[in-house]
């Protein structure tokens, strides 16, 4: 479950700020429908508040990779998702469509996604980098500090209760952590407020299809931290 008594104080202070000071309280009766409510509102405060960080975000020119993308890609999904997932970069498709995870590997990261019980539009999905780098290479440093706090603030925004890490880059950006995926997949770290399991990254899925098992292993810890069966 959602941590509903955060939720309820982001909807709060969102009605202060509007000018409500006074709630009137619901009858016994009608406490579900008040709650579904309240969920309701978070959703679309949070929805809002992406919106607005994306407005920010614009045809951003702040790194090099402006240079040589077709579209910024920001993410997508639910912006009351329990869980995110985080890649490295946008790849050739995700940069023609603007969309994140739809090339083979967005396919692999759908079918997983599923496998866990849930459905791609009520999780969360995003990059590290919103443009892809020139064929596929690495993010240098230099882009990754600069485009970071819009990744930050996006988990600040959507407070899932785990983010998944696909990869090395995303990785070392959420947790500090030099060692590589293999070493680590599958070990919870705890920053920025939220836990964080690292596993791998479904375009090296594809290319070494034998790690498949491994990866499953990790998203059942997160299937049971979220209470999925
Ligand atoms: S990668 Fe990030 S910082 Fe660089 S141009 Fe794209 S959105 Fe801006």
């Amino acid at each position: 479950m959602k941590d509903k008594g955060f939720d309820i104080l982001s909807y709060v202070e969102y009605l202060r700020s509007q000018g409500v000071d006074f709630i009137p309280l619901p009858s016994v009766k009608n406490q579900r429908k008040f709650m579904r409510s309240v969920e309701t509102g978070t959703e679309d405060l949070k929805k809002g508040q992406l919106e607005d960080l994306r407005r920010e975000l614009g045809e951003c020119r702040r790194c090099r990779l402006h240079e040589t993308r077709t579209n910024v890609v920001f993410g997508e999904g639910n912006p009351d998702a329990a869980v995110v997932f985080v890649g490295e970069a946008p790849g050739e498709e995700e940069d023609r469509t603007g969309r994140p995870f739809v090339g083979r590997a967005g396919q692999l990261l759908t079918r997983m996604i599923e496998a866990m019980t849930l459905k791609r539009d009520k999780v969360y999905i995003c990059n590290v980098l919103k443009c892809r780098p020139p064929d596929n290479r690495d993010p240098l440093p230099d882009e990754v500090s600069t485009c970071f706090p819009f990744l930050k603030r996006q988990l600040e925004i959507i407070r899932p209760r785990v983010v998944v890490t696909l990869g090395k880059h995303a990785l070392k950006v959420l947790t500090g952590e030099r060692a590589g995926v293999t070493t680590v997949h599958g070990r919870w770290y705890n920053n920025m407020g939220m836990r964080i399991l690292p596993t791998f990254h479904p375009a090296f899925l594809l290319r070494y299809p034998s790690m498949k098992r491994a990866a499953w292993d990790d998203l059942k810890k997160v299937m049971k931290e979220l209470g999925l069966k």
